[in-house]
């Protein structure tokens, strides 16, 4: 039996992260009356655990690179950003008091390095704009009549509105809330769910062994590319100089499917680091097609010629030591052993008695350490969810559900997802911008 609840809402939002925060605040900002339903006992989980406490809210990337980053549904944001972007976003934080720094790769953080801070801004915007928040309430489902949202079920109480924002994110870290009942009850209305895959996630790799003997070691400056195919048929000549992805200015051509230069890190499992999340999502695209492999170029400012004569100068002066003492110069200490062993080359042997082959050896696995991808981690590893409600059914200009009147989405419920360097951040607040103010202006029809 369900309760119902006397008050009638002019608008309910679903989720109170970084999208519903933002909808909600907006919409109390325009005059609406709002409730705001949040699943967990506390508000912006995930905004507190976002850019590992720093919170990276958004990017200095003017707006053509900025809607690179999120690939195809990149599109869909114009009007949003048109809206509200960067600097309106930047504005309305220190209008509360929240000053921010610029970091490297244009990444925006507040100042004090805390995203609390962030928190406590939305907190102040809700209470500025008298949004009722109920916590510990999970949304089961929206109630429609007439084709027309009108309220929601969640705790067995029934909650009236005349329009309800959907903004319960994704289904990654389900600590903070989010794990996909966005999706399901959207699903429920007849809205089509792009498939939901892990995004920003690190791989596992068949190689593990290999893996786990290099743990912890962190590579800066090296080029990652991914290829269609085992890692041992690979031609490590095909390794492009220069990053082929998701806002580059090149795309892969086969058998390659992304390029990326800059820090990664071996694990007990496989890969992880900065270079690796990035092209996580393709690689997990690809692998439903086929074997993946994925080549380190552990010296790209270097040509093979260059190596080669790098190394066998190196070898000439150094004509007594064994090959471990010579390769010192070249790899962190942790990757040497497990490098010799890659090369098959005696490790008692001099550096004068390495033959030109086994240089060759040396010099192509400096090029190409090779790794044969099995899987990504489970989607609730992952920072974000690619997939989720279809945006052919979400009118842009509003938010607005194509499909049912007075329902709108905002967030990472939605099927957009992007890079590392506070794009999501960017997407939730612009998107719950624009849908809170939609949903203030809503009008049901009268009947
Ligand atoms: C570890 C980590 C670090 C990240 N770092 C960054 C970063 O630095 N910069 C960046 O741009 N992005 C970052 N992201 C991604 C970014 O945080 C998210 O994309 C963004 O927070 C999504 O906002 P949202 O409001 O759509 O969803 P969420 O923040 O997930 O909020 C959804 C809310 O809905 C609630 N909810 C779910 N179901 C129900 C229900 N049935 N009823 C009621 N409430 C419900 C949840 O409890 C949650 O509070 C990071 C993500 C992770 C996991």
């Amino acid at each position: 039996m369900h309760k119902e609840e006397e008050k009638y809402y002019d608008i309910i939002v679903i989720g109170g992260g970084a999208a519903g925060m933002m909808a909600a605040g907006r919409a109390g900002e325009l005059g609406a009356s709002v409730l705001l339903l949040e699943k967990t006992d506390g508000l912006g989980k995930k905004i507190l655990v976002s850019g590992k406490t720093r919170c990276n809210l958004t990017n200095t990337a003017v707006l053509p690179r900025f809607i690179s980053m999120y690939g195809d549904n990149g599109r869909f944001l114009f009007n949003a950003f048109h809206h509200f972007f960067r600097p309106e976003l930047l504005d309305f934080l220190n209008h509360h008091g929240l000053d921010t720094k610029v970091e490297r790769g244009g990444r925006i953080f507040p100042v004090s390095d805390d995203a609390r801070d962030v928190l406590r801004v939305f907190k102040q915007y809700l209470f500025e704009n008298k949004v009722e928040i109920k916590l510990n309430a999970k949304v089961t489902d929206i109630i429609v009549k007439d084709n027309t949202a009108c309220g929601v079920s969640a705790n067995d109480t029934i909650f009236h509105s005349k329009a309800v924002i959907m903004a319960a994110g994704g289904a990654t870290w389900p600590s903070t809330g989010s794990t996909g009942d966005g999706y399901k009850i959207s699903a429920a209305l007849g809205h089509t769910l792009v498939k939901l895959r892990p995004s920003l996630v690190p791989l596992v790799v068949r190689e593990q062994k290999l893996a786990q003997a290099m743990q912890g070691v962190s590579l800066r400056n090296v080029r990652t590319t991914a290829f269609h195919g085992e890692a041992s048929s690979i031609d490590s000549t095909l390794t492009p100089d220069s990053g082929y992805g998701r806002g580059e200015k090149k795309q892969p051509k086969a058998p390659v499917i992304e390029s990326r230069f800059g820090e990664m890190m071996f694990t007990h499992f496989g890969l992880g680091g900065p270079i690796i999340l990035l092209m996580s999502l393709s690689v997990t695209e690809a692998l439903e097609k086929g074997p993946v492999s994925l080549l380190i170029d552990l010296k790209p400012a270097l040509t093979r010629e260059q190596l080669h004569k790098r190394l066998q100068a190196d070898l000439d002066k150094f004509s007594k030591r064994k090959l471990a003492g010579i390769i010192k110069d070249y790899l962190p200490a942790k990757m040497i052993e497990p490098f010799i062993e890659l090369t098959c080359i005696d490790r008692e042997k001099p550096a004068h008695q390495i033959t030109a082959v086994e240089r060759g050896k040396i010099v192509e696995l400096f090029k190409a350490l090779r790794f044969n991808i099995k899987a990504a981690l489970p989607l609730e590893k992952a920072i974000v969810t690619a997939g989720g409600v279809s945006l052919k059914e979400i009118d842009p200009r509003t938010m607005a559900s194509r499909l049912i009147r007075g329902l709108y989405f905002c967030g990472e419920v939605m099927d957009i997802d992007a890079d590392t360097g506070g794009y999501n951040l960017q997407a939730a607040f612009s998107t719950g911008y624009l849908a809170g103010e939609q949903a203030a202006g809503f009008r049901p029809l009268i009947k």
